[in-house]
């Protein structure tokens, strides 16, 4: 009998820890792929700790999957084993609507299947992500990783990489365009590299002074400290385009206020507390937007993979043993790490002697 070595939360209170399960027969069409690296998400930590209040228990979080195909079900023609590949935060959708149609599978108006806290959609098991040593998953939802980058700093390209990556490039942003990133964490600083590559002009806000010249080495024109009134000021009326990626409440209004006429504020950011309803005037007169973004498509974040194999972007990361999960969830809580945490799943396995 398989077994799959993974680490879970068995409730909102509780420390991750190892919990094994049984990982389901290959289907005709699944690609069993060996996990090398996984990427820890902010959003892992929502839901361990049920912040969205919807978590199914126990729950293996991890959707920054980066692997090794191990084996692949007898009609499944898209992967070899021994190929390198990713799976995000989507393991299937309906596959019929008018949104995964037209390849927007994240906005499958039956709901995608999550990578975990996802119910399986022939046998309604939950589903398990990253955090272990294995994931079997269809094919249709398996990307291919560039074999120029790095493995461990792709990881975080299959959530951080993609979330950032569809509204720049939804919202056009490229030379000419003056783009501000909010927030340099694993997505923020992903959004500053991949802002940097298409060619537009970045401004990073932060709220860490500490970033500033991590912030301009990330590829960012100019860093400003958003807590500081003046700086905020200087920027005003300027940008066509802000993607917010701060992971709680606060006030947005001090960022509209930095949009041209038309300009749009994306939030990507999803906090345990909504944000207080912005000014309405701010909006109204400079016909200015809010709108939200949800990670990307399949064939969008294949996309964004080989723009990152073209242009050599991987995230920063600081690689950790699977045991140190829960110290990095309380120092992600302090924006303390620079700029991703990464598991090296090797760690998983030698913990369980597999
Ligand atoms: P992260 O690494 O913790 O980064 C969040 C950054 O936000 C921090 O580094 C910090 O940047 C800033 N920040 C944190 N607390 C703040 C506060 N109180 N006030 C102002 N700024 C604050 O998190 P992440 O993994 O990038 O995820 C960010 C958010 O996006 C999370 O809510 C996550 O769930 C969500 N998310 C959404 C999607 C989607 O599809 N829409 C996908 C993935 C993740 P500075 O130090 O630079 O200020
Ligand atoms: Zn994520
Ligand atoms: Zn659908």
């Amino acid at each position: 009998m398989k077994i799959t070595h993974a680490y879970a939360a068995q409730d909102a209170a509780s420390p991750l820890a190892p919990f094994d399960y049984q990982p389901r027969a290959l289907r005709h069409h699944d690609v069993e792929i060996e996990i090398l690296y996984c990427g820890v998400c902010h959003s892992d930590l929502h839901q361990a700790r049920n912040e969205w209040k919807n978590t199914l228990f126990p729950v293996v979080p991890g959707h920054e999957i980066v692997g090794r195909v191990l084996a692949v079900g007898d009609h499944a023609s898209k992967y070899r084993v021994g190929d390198l590949v990713g799976v995000g935060c989507m393991v299937d959708s309906c596959r019929t609507c008018p949104s995964c149609d037209e390849g927007l599978e994240q906005y499958c108006e039956n709901g995608f299947t999550g990578t975990y806290n996802g119910e399986d959609r022939e046998t309604g098991a939950i589903t398990y992500g990253g955090y272990a040593t294995n994931v079997v998953v269809h094919e249709d939802f398996v990307l291919k990783v560039p074999e120029n980058l790095d493995p461990a700093g792709a990881a975080p390209l299959l959530c951080a990489g993609i979330t950032t990556y569809s509204p720049l490039s939804h919202w056009g942003a490229g030379p000419g365009k003056k783009v501000g990133i909010v927030g340099l964490g694993g997505l923020g600083h992903m959004g500053v590299k991949i802002a940097h590559a298409m060619g537009a002009e970045v401004v990073l806000f932060t709220t860490s002074e500490s970033k500033i010249a991590d912030g301009k080495r990330l590829g960012a024109d100019q860093v400003v400290i958003s807590k500081d009134a003046e700086q905020m000021a200087a920027q005003a009326n300027s940008f066509d385009l802000i993607v917010n990626t701060v992971a709680a409440q606060h006030d947005l209004n001090p960022f509209i206020t930095l949009l041209k006429r038309e300009g749009t504020l994306v939030l990507v950011g999803a906090p345990e507390h909504d944000h207080p309803s912005p000014q309405v005037f701010n909006l109204i007169f400079k016909r200015r937007a809010i709108a939200g973004s949800l990670i990307g498509g399949i064939q969008e974040t294949q996309e964004m993979l080989d723009f990152c194999g073209k242009h050599n972007l991987v995230s920063d990361i600081e690689l950790i043993n699977m045991n140190q999960i829960n110290d990095a969830y309380e120092r992600m809580l302090k924006s303390d790490v620079k700029y991703r945490f990464v598991i090296d799943i090797d760690s998983l396995r030698q913990e369980a002697g597999a």
